[in-house]
């Protein structure tokens, strides 16, 4: 049994944070909504007072947080985590976070003795209650093995994708061909559509042929050919399109600073800005397909 603290216990830190807890691990808990730790002491953890409070007497530290200002925050600086805990202490940060902010945040873990790693996640709020999260770790191979037992009780598909802030290269990297490629398979079904194209017999042709991809045949975005997915229930995520626009910024920063283009990023980009302009963020990012059909 590890002790371990958990901050950040939202939609997706909620259920990890249970699952760690279902299997047996001593948990300390916060997060800024009372009503999230109280869930978590139900659970079975013990309430925190503070972040940095979560940080102490424990061997791991797993943090899942919104953006790279709140990690920077919580970690950095006096009465950070990385002031207060004990030196040999493992840090999982799994918040989607920019890459510069990763590798700082890691490199000062290691400077005042610590270990950490950056591993965000893919499988949304189904895969963290059902612990099937697929993790994408960067930071040492030390670091990474140490973390891994916990990762494998939260998660099903766990990679080391290198140093610092790999896990997050990763990340974006997939949410781009995602944003893109959904945007795509909506044209083509849309396209199609118009043209007198039943959307089921695009499906079977196209499933089967070169244009066949996870958009179309795990998440495809008309209702009929995927049962599952979330076109069949009024594109309720799922995966939200504000979700998916806070990826593919943070894959064109990314882009910015390794100076490479990524123009259909920067397309897709733009599509699910239009989203949230039309005050449709919430929906899931399949229906990006509306904004093509010109319904939203
Ligand atoms: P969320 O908003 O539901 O949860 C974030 C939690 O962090 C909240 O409960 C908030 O109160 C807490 N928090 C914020 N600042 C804090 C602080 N200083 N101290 C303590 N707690 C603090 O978000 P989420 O959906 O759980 O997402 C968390 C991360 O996971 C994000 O980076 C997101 O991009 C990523 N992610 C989300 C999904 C998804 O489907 N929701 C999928 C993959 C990755």
């Amino acid at each position: 049994m590890a002790k371990i603290g958990f901050i950040g216990l939202g939609n997706m830190g909620g259920p990890m944070a249970k699952n760690l807890a279902k299997a047996g691990h001593a948990l300390k808990v916060f997060d800024l909504a009372p009503a999230a730790v109280a869930a978590l002491v139900e659970a079975g953890a013990t309430k925190a007072a503070s972040a940095s409070d979560a940080a102490k007497d424990v061997e791991f530290v797993v943090t899942m947080l919104p953006a790279g200002e709140h990690v920077r925050s919580v970690y950095l600086g006096e009465g950070g985590l990385l002031s207060v805990a004990a030196k040999g202490t493992v840090f999982i940060d799994s918040s989607t976070i920019d890459v510069p902010s990763a590798r700082e945040t890691i490199a000062a873990a290691e400077k005042a003795g610590m270990m950490m790693i950056d591993a965000p996640v893919s499988g949304g709020v189904g895969g963290a209650e059902a612990g099937t999260l697929t993790f994408m770790a960067g930071g040492t191979v030390d670091a990474f093995e140490k973390a891994k037992p916990l990762l494998e009780i939260m998660g099903k598909n766990i990679f080391h994708a290198g140093a610092a802030g790999n896990g997050q290269v990763a990340k974006v990297c997939n949410n781009m061909i995602l944003g893109i490629s959904m945007i795509g398979v909506s044209e083509a079904f849309v396209l199609g559509e118009k043209l007198g194209l039943d959307a089921q017999t695009l499906f079977d042709i196209s499933s089967t042929a070169s244009g066949q991809c996870w958009s179309m045949t795990s998440y495809c975005p008309v209702p009929g050919p995927v049962p599952a997915s979330p076109a069949n229930r009024n594109y309720k995520p799922g995966f939200s399109a504000a979700m998916m626009l806070k990826d593919l910024r943070l894959a064109q920063d990314a882009s910015k600073t390794a100076r490479t283009p990524t123009p259909l990023g920067a397309q897709a980009a733009q599509l699910y800005a239009l989203m949230e302009a039309a005050g449709e963020e919430n929906l899931d990012f399949s229906g990006v397909i509306k904004l093509i059909r010109g319904e939203i």
